[in-house]
């Protein structure tokens, strides 16, 4: 069978032991189930079938399939002659919630969709079956059909509900579908994806004690002049646009004073930062390669906040990381006029 279950595992049932089967009728059904759960699950409507890298050892699957096309997700060299047979994309990436295989996500999807136009099949594994190949089906998925990440992975689930990709990679599916007409145009036009970028590159230099080098600088300028934004108490020039808010949880209050606070004008009035991805104007000061530094408004030299890689504590308690704040004291909240 192709597209049984692969949920089937090799655990022993105890009731085959009570009923007195034999040890040899055990180990035959033990070896049954082995095989089905090497099978190579067919996913939804689609050509695309999924398992994971034992499945390239068992020829006749891939034959009663029809598989045509085989895309490897995963690191490390690989045995040519496996995938002679077939036309093969490998694609280089750890399961790790950290890897980027959104920036993949075009590549897999062209090369999925070229085969099915031809009348082919597609096999898509990683080691298990479980994480990073499940990512790429669904993302072929999102592409095809235009549906929600979970929508996708149910249609995956059906005949294989084993798998499960990392958190990191859920997130990169939501950014996908998201933002999906862009993305499929230009991934690197997609802000929500620069915004990704820079985090990461955040975390990578936090861990090496380096400051980060950013691609990413939001917009300190609206098309729209009453857009949400906040500006420098002093001048009034523009300090940050709503794109570039970076909302916190508040620490909810312990203390009965902290409580009575709180009760009287909500958690957020605790909060004196507001914290913000990097913005253009604070590039002469980012760029110097500091842990940590002060942000001074460009038009008045004003102090406006302050910066950390490894993180502020906020007033009400949560440490926000990174983080980049402006000091609630010193800036202006502007919100959009209601239309009239
Ligand atoms: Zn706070
Ligand atoms: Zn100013």
């Amino acid at each position: 069978m192709i597209s049984r279950p692969a949920a089937a595992n090799l655990t022993l049932d105890l009731p085959d032991l009570k009923s007195g089967a034999s040890a040899a009728k055990v180990l035959e059904k033990i070896l049954q189930r082995r095989e089905s759960n090497m099978s190579i699950d067919k996913i939804g409507d689609t050509d695309v079938y999924i398992s994971g890298m034992y499945a390239m050892r068992r020829p006749q699957y891939l034959e009663e399939a029809n598989i045509t096309h085989v895309v490897s997700i995963l690191r490390g060299k690989m045995d040519e002659r496996l995938f002679a047979p077939y036309k093969h994309l490998h694609v280089e990436v750890d399961d790790e919630d950290d890897e980027n295989l959104l920036e993949h996500f075009a590549t897999t999807n062209e090369f999925i969709d070229n085969a099915i136009n031809s009348g082919g099949s597609v096999f898509v594994h990683c080691a298990m079956g479980i994480s990073r190949s499940a990512t790429i089906c669904a993302a072929y998925l999102i592409f095809k059909k235009q549906i929600p990440t979970e929508t996708a992975l149910d249609i995956i689930r059906e005949t294989r509900p084993c798998i499960c990709p990392n958190l990191g990679f859920r997130e990169q599916l939501d950014l996908y579908y998201q933002n999906l007409a862009q993305a499929i145009e230009n991934l690197n036009d997609v802000p929500a994806y620069q915004r990704f970028l820079y985090r990461k590159e955040v975390e990578i230099s936090r861990m090496a004690d380096k400051a980060p080098t950013i691609t990413y600088w939001g917009q300190d300028e609206s098309p729209t002049p009453n857009a949400e934004s906040l500006k420098c108490k002093m001048c009034r020039r523009t300090l940050a646009l709503s794109q570039s808010f970076v909302d916190h949880t508040p620490k909810p209050p312990v203390t009965a004073t902290s409580r009575d606070i709180a009760g009287t004008s909500g958690p957020k009035a605790t909060c004196q930062h507001h914290f913000i991805d990097p913005v253009v104007w604070m590039r002469p000061e980012l760029e110097k390669g500091l842990m940590e530094g002060k942000l001074e408004c460009p038009k008045c030299n004003a102090k406006v906040g302050s910066y950390a890689w490894h993180g502020i504590k906020c007033t009400c308690g949560r440490w926000v990381v990174p983080a980049i704040s402006l000091a609630r004291s010193r800036v202006d909240e502007v919100r959009p006029r209601p239309a009239l």
